[in-house]
């Protein structure tokens, strides 16, 4: 288990701004609601997926999928342009193991990260850990179930999954699954999962070329670096070995070695050595450079290149559908089955018979009235009434039967499509396909 060696410096400071930033990103979003509605929820058993105010129905997941699709999209892009800076910046990972050993040094004392902890201190750090991974799992669980229902489980104290039953209720299974994860990773996996686990760490790699800023050492200055009690600068390079870079790496690794897998580009050895450095008036060691640029300092960064150009225009292009989808969205959907009870009836003097039920959502807030109609002259509907009410984000079953005057010629079933349309916006309307039946 790796602790880093706590660091000031550039590269510290711009991640602590953007830790905070994004640590209350992840502390309000789950408590934001507009009109009632939560601005981000993943409701599972509800089938409802609310990303950023858009509402995402199970029928609409190429919403979710495309979502998706560009994130990935933007992984490459940004990876292939800027580095690994998804795994030093915006990795929750990164993010919440400096809120971790923040709470651990809160409670250990600015001991914490500098040497072996003794038994007592290791007690204090296991329980910041335990404290905090709560505290985040509380509010992760807030990403699934809303806050006020977690709430009233609290006050009410409902505990088990109901009243006959010593069955732990879902929430406390996923809490205590996240917790035990949370300080399990926290106070022992660390550092392993990007270096073992993570596969963006393996991707990323994959995606840098010879003009992706890295952060590498600078082996022609450095070297000869100093060795064991050699006087400082008898050596012929600028390293003075103090292992600072080392030391204050959240992945335990030297980067003097090279570049490896492990390291998630968060430039924390930067700080170190500029730091080191500086005293002896001396340019950090350790920097930002492109392949090339360690090859050729004077070499200059290439932004727009092929592998650039291409994935930037695929995720305009996946943006521009995404707009395009969102903006022809109609909030309804509509599927049709085919009433059993009633398929394929002969009466005589009516003529021909099938039943059956349309299922019509009414994804909006607000009520909307509906008119079923049939797409071929040779049927006709007969319903019970002609138009039908849903409430908002509600959901009707509506059953009917359908009559054909004329048996069609040599045919078993013909294909019959119906549309729902929205009385009051007949622009949202829907088609849904199915057979009619003549009986043998
Ligand atoms: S080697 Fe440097 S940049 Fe890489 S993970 Fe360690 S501290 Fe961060
Ligand atoms: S911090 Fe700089 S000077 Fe110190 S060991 Fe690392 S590279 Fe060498």
């Amino acid at each position: 288990m790796v602790v880093a060696r706590p660091v000031q410096g550039k590269h510290r400071t711009i991640k602590n701004r953007i830790n905070v930033v994004l640590l209350i990103l992840f502390l309000v979003l789950p408590f934001l609601r507009f009109g009632g509605n939560p601005f981000v929820l993943l409701d599972i058993p509800g089938r409802k997926f609310h990303v950023f105010g858009l509402e995402i129905w199970p029928h609409e997941f190429y919403f979710l999928h495309l979502i998706l699709i560009m994130s990935g999209l933007s992984l490459f892009f940004f990876t292939a342009l800027l580095g690994r800076i998804w795994c030093g910046y915006g990795c929750p990972q990164t993010i919440f193991m400096d809120f971790y050993d923040w709470g651990a040094k809160l409670l250990v004392g600015s001991e914490y990260g500098k040497r072996p902890l003794n038994t007592s201190q290791k007690i204090r750090q296991y329980l910041a850990f335990f404290i905090l991974a709560i505290f985040f799992s509380f509010i992760f669980l807030a990403y699934f179930v809303p806050y006020e229902e977690i709430a009233s489980d609290l006050m009410h104290a409902r505990f088990f999954a109901g009243p006959d039953t010593l069955a732990p209720a879902a929430w406390v299974v996923f809490m205590v699954m996240s917790v035990g994860f949370a300080v399990f990773n926290a106070g022992y996996f660390r550092e392993n999962a990007c270096k073992l686990v993570c596969p963006y760490g393996r991707f990323q790699t994959a995606l840098l070329d010879t003009h992706s800023p890295i952060v590498s050492y600078d082996v022609k200055r450095g070297e000869p670096r100093r060795e064991g009690k050699q006087k400082l600068f008898e050596h012929g390079g600028d390293c003075i070995d103090c292992n600072m870079c080392n030391l204050v790496c959240p992945t335990g690794i030297d980067i003097r070695e090279g570049l490896q897998v492990g390291c998630i580009a968060c430039g924390l050895c930067v700080d170190a050595c500029t730091n080191v450095l500086s005293k002896f008036e001396k340019r950090t060691l350790i920097d930002y450079r492109t392949i090339e640029q360690v090859e050729n300092p004077d070499a200059h960064r290439k932004y727009l290149r092929p592998r650039t150009v291409v994935y930037a225009s695929l995720l305009l292009c996946f943006a521009t559908a995404f707009v395009y989808l969102l903006v022809t969205r109609i909030p309804m959907y509509a599927t049709v089955l085919r009433d059993r009870a009633i398929s394929a009836l002969y009466v005589p003097d009516i003529g021909y018979q099938n039943g059956y039920e349309v299922h019509v959502g009414n994804q909006s807030r607000k009520p909307i009235e509906v008119k079923i109609m049939v797409l071929d002259k040779r049927y006709e509907i007969l319903a019970p009434q002609d138009t039908y009410k849903i409430g908002a984000e509600g959901f009707e079953k509506i059953r009917f039967v359908v009559r054909s005057a004329q048996k069609e010629e040599f045919a078993r079933t013909r294909p019959i499509e119906f549309k729902i349309v929205d009385v009051n916006e007949p622009t949202h309307e829907r088609v849904v396909q199915t057979v009619f039946s003549y009986p043998i």
